[in-house]
């Protein structure tokens, strides 16, 4: 009977909200419940569920969790190099191997590149923030984020080749697919698209 009644509850959130605030002001006036032994009227059980709803799982009851990176420090060196200093923070920010957000940000921006001894990554080219963030933003979706449940919290790992992102908060597991290395020539749609962006 709670479940069929929880089924309604988006519908009746707003309605419910209300609800629990007069009751609340009703129940300090009365506290009708405290000394007895009654069943819980229905407002009173639907806000309860939504009082424990909202602690364990705030996303659930309409009060979305946005996963937020910190901006790529980019900055260029001199005409055909650009700088992306923070990409160790922001890969451990995100629970990735360096390595494998490097490699997906080749094969996206189409380059190659080095890291220097303090960390940061030299890539070949000249590349705006706003461009590497947008690839940072698809190696979220793409690598990161549970489909499940859109949980950050993570992992990457292999097996038999296959690589897995297993969700650390509601436990599902997707297969990802191998990113594709290699030097992928830009074309000058790509070159104008780029400049767009
Ligand atoms: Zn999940």
């Amino acid at each position: 009977m709670l479940q069929r009644q929880l089924k309604k509850v988006p519908q009746l959130v707003m309605r419910t909200l209300t609800l629990v605030s007069l009751r609340r002001r009703r129940k300090r006036r009365r506290k009708s419940w405290l000394n007895s032994d009654r069943d819980y009227t229905y407002s009173e059980l639907l806000s309860r569920a939504f009082k424990t709803l909202r602690q364990n799982n705030p996303e659930l009851a309409g009060e979305k969790k946005r996963y937020t990176i910190v901006p790529p420090s980019i900055h260029r060196e001199g005409n055909k190099k650009t700088i992306f200093a923070n990409v160790a923070d922001i890969a451990k920010r995100m629970h990735r191997n360096p390595e494998h957000v490097i490699q997906f940000l080749f094969a996206e921006l189409g380059t190659s590149g080095s890291v220097d001894g303090a960390q940061r990554l030299i890539i070949k080219g000249r590349f705006q923030q706003k461009q590497i963030e947008n690839v940072l933003r698809h190696y979220i979706v793409d690598y990161v984020t549970c489909k499940t449940c859109k949980s950050p919290d993570t992992i990457l790992h292999k097996d038999n080749r296959l690589y897995f992102v297993q969700c650390e908060a509601c436990g599902s597991s997707r297969s990802v697919t191998a990113i594709k290395t290699g030097f992928k020539a830009q074309t000058k749609e790509d070159r104008r698209a780029a400049k767009r962006v």
